[in-house]
């Protein structure tokens, strides 16, 4: 619980903050309303899912980004779950599933590449 005034943490015995008076407010009670729906600011590892979900869909560096937004969707997907203020479960999801793709697809690619050239030998 944190004060809205001082920003100082309100132990969990005292009802009202020592220094000012007022009663505490959870932090993540505060709704980031329209925008928060639209870009999870609350939310960054959902967020950063999908910015990498997106960029996992270039060739070579697709490969590691596709797992980082596969294994960041999954946490961001956790969060949204025990906060649904935190928003962001369909940036999650897009990072889950283009990570998900993606990274599988240029993994493989570049193990069947590997295990082709390694053949020709
Ligand atoms: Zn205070």
């Amino acid at each position: 619980v944190i004060c809205p005034r001082c920003k100082e943490e309100i132990p969990p015995g005292a009802e009202v903050c020592a220094l000012c008076d007022l009663p505490g407010a959870a932090p993540e009670v505060q709704d980031s309303g329209v925008m928060g729906a639209i870009i999870p600011t609350k939310n960054s590892k959902a967020l950063l899912a999908y910015y990498l979900g997106v960029f996992s869909i270039i060739p070579c560096i697709g490969s590691p980004l596709g797992i980082a937004a596969f294994v960041l969707g999954l946490q961001g997907l956790k969060l949204a779950k025990s906060n649904p203020l935190a928003k962001g479960t369909v940036h999650a999801w897009v990072g889950i599933v283009l990570g998900g793709i993606f990274g599988l697809l240029w993994t493989v690619g570049i193990v069947v590449a590997i295990v082709g050239a390694v053949a020709k030998e």
